[in-house]
């Protein structure tokens, strides 16, 4: 990487301003129900700290509309933090600019971390704002990125922020660059990428950058569909963008061009309706009648899938295969997640989805890297360089 680290840089003495995610999920009575992105941040957290810096965090939570909302509050976060640090004070404010804010960072003791309340409460946060983006800065004298998942957005804590301090990657950030780069930059081969989902139009990017990469795209989930009515092959009411079939045979073509094998479903479980208890029946092979609709892959796909994968140096999979959230439409994918646990590849998983399905079945350990960003994962897959990475001090 060609960026700062946290590690490249004396911290001792130092106010350091940390922009994490703690975006975390929570039940209806504000309990963290998944601390994942918290526990995700600690490591440089403690490598800040252990430096003899001051550490002042901050991040967004949910989607207030630009103004103060009590349920969106960071009080949670602070309260599950203090318990995961050793012996250091949390101390939530409730703002994440003004006097107050100014005043009280200006008196943080040794023994005190500062976590600063949502910055989403200012709409200026996602506006880039350059005022917003000074006052945060001018909070601290080193910036440290262990945002991955928001590194996609030009925001003024990710991006505005950098202007005015040296800014360092932290090593979450560095982890997400350093693993998703080995899929965009000299992958190794067999490369072989599965791509699932609801929709072709979120993953065109990705198709497109991964046809001069990959050997080989297994395409399931929603996403199929589109490209076998493309085909001219009976779909019935599964899923279909009508706009989006011209691009389907375009990329169709052009993976044969390039010698990228494209394997679609070659049958599927098909269900009347999305629903638990909908009527379920799996087709003999890749037609669809009429009043069904494909729900997941079939067990010649997943056959064929796992035949491809078996053979690949190096597996990254975004978008889930079928409707996994459905108990009974979830054996494809949850086949598939099993099934690339037990290979040597290097194995990276997109964020969202996908990553869920992997940590419902408790294979997070069994994957290489899963990363913690989806949006942020797509786009950094589509090739392109995120905001957030852009703005670190070069080194
Ligand atoms: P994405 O966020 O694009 O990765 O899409 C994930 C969503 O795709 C999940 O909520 C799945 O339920 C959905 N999905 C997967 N397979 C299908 C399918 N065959 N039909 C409709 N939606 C699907």
């Amino acid at each position: 990487m060609d960026k700062l680290s946290v590690k490249d840089y004396d911290l001792k003495g130092k106010k350091v301003f940390m922009r994490a995610d703690f975006n975390v999920p929570f039940d209806e009575n504000r309990n963290i129900t998944d601390d994942t992105r918290i526990k995700a941040a600690l490591p440089t957290i403690n490598y800040i700290l252990g430096q003899g810096a001051k550490l002042i965090l901050a991040s967004h939570l949910g989607r207030p509309k630009g103004e103060a909302t009590d349920s969106l509050r960071m009080d949670p976060v602070a309260k599950r933090l203090e318990e995961l640090l050793d012996g250091k004070k949390v101390v939530k404010l409730n703002d994440c600019i003004g006097e107050e804010v100014k005043e009280r960072v200006g008196k943080q003791a040794d023994d005190e971390v500062i976590l600063l309340e949502n910055l989403r409460f200012h709409p200026e946060e996602k506006k880039n704002d350059e005022a917003f983006a000074k006052e945060l800065a001018g909070l601290a004298e080193v910036f440290v990125n262990d945002a991955f998942g928001t590194s996609h957005r030009a925001h003024a804590s990710v991006v505005g922020i950098a202007k005015y301090l040296p800014a360092l990657a932290g090593f979450l950030l560095e982890k997400e660059i350093d693993f998703l780069g080995k899929a965009v930059t000299n992958p190794e081969k067999p490369y072989v990428s599965i791509l699932g989902g609801a929709k072709v139009s979120d993953k065109i990017g990705v198709i497109e950058n991964l046809l001069d990469k990959v050997d080989s795209i297994l395409i399931g989930g929603g996403m199929a569909y589109t490209f076998l009515k493309a085909q001219g092959i009976e779909i019935g009411n599964s899923i279909l963008e009508v706009d989006k079939l011209d691009l389907a045979r375009s990329i169709l073509t052009k993976a044969e061009e390039k010698g990228v094998g494209i394997i679609l479903p070659l049958d599927h479980v098909i269900a009347d309706k999305i629903d638990k208890d909908a009527n379920i029946k799996i087709t003999d092979g890749v037609v669809i009648e009429a009043g069904w609709m494909g729900v997941d892959i079939g067990p010649k796909s997943i056959e064929a899938f796992k035949e491809c994968l078996s053979k690949a140096k190096l597996i990254v999979w975004n978008g889930p295969v079928g409707i996994f959230e459905i108990e009974p439409f979830a054996k494809g994918t949850n086949e598939i997640a099993n099934y690339i646990a037990t290979l040597d590849a290097v194995t990276v998983i997109g964020g969202g989805d996908t990553a869920s399905a992997i940590n419902q079945l408790n294979l997070a350990d069994k994957m290489t890297h899963i990363s913690t960003g989806g949006g942020a994962s797509l786009e950094f897959l589509e090739g392109k360089e995120l905001p957030g990475i852009a703005a670190l001090t070069l080194k």
